[in-house]
């Protein structure tokens, strides 16, 4: 399931929820002041934390020279 951000308007706080994307819209209780006026924040797939740049896919890591069409096991023979 997707992290998704929430934000809470009674306290300012801001807090990750592990929630299905049909349930993301719903209200959250905030873990800080346990309001309910909450939002959910833009989704950015924060799997890996926030901070990070957009545009910088993780396809490429630990490859290097490997392209999509190549990588059937004769590249990685290398
Ligand atoms: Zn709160």
């Amino acid at each position: 399931m997707p992290l998704y951000e929430y934000s809470c308007s009674a306290c300012s706080g801001k807090f990750d929820v592990l929630t299905s994307y049909s349930n993301r819209e719903k209200l959250q209780v905030c873990p800080t002041c346990e309001s309910t006026r909450t939002k959910v924040l833009v989704s950015s797939f924060a799997a890996f934390g926030a901070g990070e740049e957009s545009g910088k896919a993780p396809v490429s890591l630990g490859g290097g020279g490997c392209g999509p069409g190549c990588c059937g096991g004769a590249c990685s023979a290398n």
